[in-house]
């Protein structure tokens, strides 16, 4: 996370696709990390089986600006992955990007990885004390290294062998020969699904992204579950059963796509619960909700629905306002929040309003949209969030700040809310979250608590 933002990040977002029969890998490729720019929107690349051998193309920006080149032309292959990234560790430059592709022992390999390796500093430095020089400063360059060091003769058992070394959140894709592995951590925390075609195979971290190719046949890859597609076709093993179930339920709240089923649940609907799960515990009078677009949209249509007070989009959200306008050199943070989001004054003048946001951070964005709210008209602003307060950072692929800087952990909900200069403030009760959740306890709430499903390495 940077200065100048206040919301969380996710790191990444995955999609690979296998066809024996060969189809324009690459532009099936485009749409799919289309449809997951919201994962990440730092950097973009692709690679593919090109006349035998693996080629990558990636670089920092946007899918469209990177890629589009892949729409101009046929380029038939069998095999081929894709990645969209955001930078935390190591920073947004070149050598991070991915697919990362290495030639070694094993021959040419290509990986995209979402997560974070809870003990990537362990892997790191026991693989750099045996002369292991690393290119870049991501976690996935660790379990390329792994591969490559196993001595494994054949390559399933090279993965294997890593795998079982990995700790923390790994959905990841990897091309070895002509053959698709896909694999998900022992914990699940980040959602990835298959889904099937005629001949097609498609991965990808959300089903909007199947969906876009009309997939509809689709599964979650399991928790600890590695799947090999080839030629001969797809084959599925538990390569480790004893997972603690972590899925972030952030994913849920904010991360993934309304449109999208993630961990059997609608992420629309969930949201729509929050909202109304707020709403049962809240007495506050108002006279509209409004949400604070897009993450807040879902929920505040089922706290509207609950409450019986009308929704109303008392803010307008320019769409067109990318990642690189709120990027670290923005010293203007009230214009960066202006540009982004603005109120409809006609809609919010003279009226008590019930804000609803996905989730408190550092609450800086929420001191200026209060503020600008009140000086386009607003009478009362009650600032209602549909997660509970963030306390603890993540080490599996969300960005968030360090305890001192996460303002649940300075203030109480009503210094909170006299920061922001909102009228009264409100967090989503953790229980409340899981009562939203059709199996709450295959969830990782350690932001909320603290009690990380995996052991982590603190800083
Ligand atoms: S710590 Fe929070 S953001 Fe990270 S995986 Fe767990 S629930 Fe998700």
């Amino acid at each position: 996370m940077n200065a100048q933002n206040d919301s969380l990040r996710h790191h990444c977002g995955v999609a690979g696709f296998f066809n024996q029969e060969g189809e324009n890998i690459p532009e099936r490729l485009f749409y799919s990390l289309f449809s997951l720019q919201h994962r990440g929107q730092e950097s973009a690349g692709i690679a593919y089986k090109k006349d035998g051998h693996l080629v990558v193309y990636k670089d920092l920006g946007m899918v469209s600006g990177v890629l589009s080149r892949y729409l101009a032309e046929q380029r038939v292959s069998t095999v081929g992955i894709g990645h969209v990234r955001y930078s935390t560790r190591g920073g947004n430059r070149l050598e991070n990007a991915q697919p990362i592709l290495v030639s070694c022992n094993k021959g040419e390999i290509a990986l995209a990885h979402n997560g974070n390796l809870s003990n990537a500093r362990e892997l790191r430095s026991l693989l750099e004390s045996e002369g292991s020089i690393f290119q870049s400063s991501s976690d996935s360059e660790i379990i390329l290294h792994l591969l490559a060091r196993s001595r494994q003769t054949l390559f399933y058992d090279a993965l294997k062998e890593t795998l079982g070394l990995l700790r923390g959140a790994f959905s990841m894709i990897l091309i070895h020969n002509a053959t698709l592995y896909t694999v998900r951590d022992p914990s699940g925390f980040r959602p990835l699904f298959i889904g099937f075609k005629g001949t097609t195979v498609a991965v990808a971290s959300e089903t909007c992204a199947l969906e876009v190719h009309g997939i509809q046949d689709s599964r979650e890859v399991q928790p600890g579950e590695l799947i090999t597609t080839d030629h001969e076709g797809t084959r599925a093993e538990l390569f480790n059963r004893e997972g603690t179930p972590g899925r972030c339920v952030f994913e849920l709240i904010y991360f993934a796509r309304p449109d999208s089923r993630i961990f059997n649940q609608s992420v629309h609907l969930t949201r729509k619960k929050t909202g109304a799960a707020l709403a049962r515990c809240d007495n506050v009078t108002a006279d509209i909700v409004v949400p604070v677009p897009d993450s807040g949209s879902n929920a505040a249509l089922g706290y509207a629905e609950a409450s019986g007070i009308p929704m109303e989009y008392g803010l307008t959200r320019n769409h067109y306002v990318g990642r690189s306008f709120i990027m670290p050199n923005t010293s203007e943070r009230e214009l960066a929040v202006r540009m982004k989001l603005h109120p409809v004054k006609e809609a919010i003048k003279g009226k008590r309003i019930v804000l609803i946001d996905d989730s408190l951070v550092r609450g800086t964005t929420s001191k200026i949209l209060v503020k600008l709210l009140k000086e386009a008209g607003a009478r009362e602003v009650h600032l209602r969030l549909c997660a509970p307060e963030i306390k603890w950072p993540c080490y599996f692929g969300i960005d968030i700040p360090t305890r001192k800087e996460l303002i649940s952990n300075t203030m109480t909900p009503e210094e909170i809310a006299r920061f922001i200069g909102a009228d009264s403030l409100m967090f989503l009760p953790l229980e409340e979250l899981k009562g939203c959740l059709d199996d709450p306890g295959g969830y990782c709430y350690a932001c909320f608590n603290g009690q990380y499903p995996v052991p982590v390495e603190t800083e």
